[in-house]
C-alpha cells in the first residue's frame, strides 16, 4: 500500500476527513437583509393580527419546512393562540418525522398530523403502483391529491384563516403572493414571510436556535415527500428539488393553487390567485 492509498487516518489526519464535510445550512445561509428587524416586526404583526382576528379558527400550515419553524417559533415565543398542523402523507422522510417529534418537545406542544384516508391510499397503489407520480403528470397531482388536498381540505374545515410560510423568492409562479390573501371560498391566507429572503429565514434560524430539518443541511433547500424531493446542486433553484423530473409546468402540489369550491378541486387557471406553497 502507498501513502496515497492508505485511509487518511493512518497518515496521521482525522478518520472523518475522507468524508465530504457540510456547513449546517445556518451557517451556509444566514445573511441578513438590511431591512431584517422590520421584516421581523412586520411578520410578528402579521402574526398577532390573524390570531386576533380569528381567534380559535387559525392555524399554520407547517410542511415543516424552515420557513415554517420560524413560524411556529414566532407563535411559540409569543404565544399566540395560533394551532400548528402538517400532513402526513405516508411518504415523508425519515428525517422530516424526526423533526415533527423533536419540534414537539422543542417548545413543549402538540403539533396536529392530518393523514390521508388509508384505505383510498392502498387503492391507489395497488391500481396505480408506488411509483405511479413518475409515470404522468396526471397521477402526480392525482397522488397529491389523494395524500394532501384531502387531508387539507379536512384540517382547514372549521378553520376561517390560515398561515403559510411561503415566500415570493422561491419561484416566479409565487412572485404575486401577497402577505394576505382572501380565497374565494372566502378563508383568509396569511404568509409573513412573504418579503423575507433565504438569507433572512436562516437568520432568524441561527438567532434563535431553531429546530429544524436535517436534511437542510444536505442541500435540500425544499422539502416534500421522499420520492419527489431531492437535493440541489450549486446553481439550480431553491424549488429545483421538488418534482425534478417534471420539465414544464408549475412546480406545485396545489396546496396553494386558488380552489373552485363549485368544482370541489384545485382550479389549475393560472390567472386564479397562485400563491405558492410552503409544501
Ligand atoms: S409529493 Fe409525490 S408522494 Fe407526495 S403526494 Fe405528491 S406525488 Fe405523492
Amino acid at each position: 500500500m502507498t501513502p496515497a492509498d492508505a485511509p487518511a487516518s493512518r497518515l496521521g489526519a482525522p478518520a472523518d476527513t475522507a468524508a465530504p464535510r457540510l456547513a449546517p445550512a445556518s451557517r451556509l445561509h444566514a445573511r441578513a437583509s438590511a431591512n431584517y428587524a422590520t421584516l421581523r416586526a412586520q411578520a410578528l404583526d402579521l402574526l398577532r393580527s390573524a390570531a386576533e382576528q380569528h381567534a380559535g379558527h387559525v392555524v399554520l400550515a407547517s410542511s415543516l419546512g424552515v420557513e415554517d419553524m420560524v413560524l411556529t417559533d414566532m407563535i411559540r415565543r409569543h404565544g399566540l393562540d395560533i394551532a400548528v398542523a402538517t400532513l402526513d402523507t405516508g411518504a415523508l422522510h425519515a428525517e422530516t418525522l424526526e423533526l415533527l417529534q423533536r419540534a414537539q418537545r422543542h417548545y413543549d406542544m402538540s403539533i396536529e398530523v392530518w393523514r390521508p384516508p388509508q384505505q383510498a391510499v392502498v387503492e391507489f397503489v395497488g391500481r396505480h403502483g408506488s411509483d405511479a407520480m413518475y409515470r404522468s403528470v396526471e397521477l402526480r397531482h392525482a397522488c397529491c391529491a389523494l395524500r394532501k388536498l384531502e387531508p387539507l381540505g379536512r384540517m382547514l374545515d372549521a378553520r376561517s384563516a390560515w398561515i403559510t410560510g411561503l415566500r415570493r423568492e422561491q419561484s416566479a409562479q409565487r412572485g404575486g403572493l401577497q402577505a394576505r390573501q382572501q380565497g374565494s371560498d372566502g378563508r383568509v391566507k396569511f404568509s409573513p414571510l412573504v418579503d423575507w429572503s433565504l438569507g433572512d429565514v436562516w437568520q432568524y434560524v441561527a438567532d434563535f436556535a431553531v429546530p429544524y430539518n436535517t436534511l437542510h443541511d444536505r442541500f435540500y433547500p425544499s422539502i416534500g415527500c421522499a420520492p419527489c424531493t431531492r437535493a440541489v446542486t450549486l446553481g439550480e433553484d431553491q424549488r429545483a428539488g421538488r418534482w425534478w423530473w417534471e420539465r414544464d409546468g408549475e412546480k406545485e402540489c396545489g396546496l396553494h393553487v386558488e380552489r373552485n369550491p363549485a368544482a370541489g378541486a384545485a382550479s389549475r387557471d393560472p390567472l386564479a390567485s397562485e400563491t405558492g406553497a410552503s409544501a
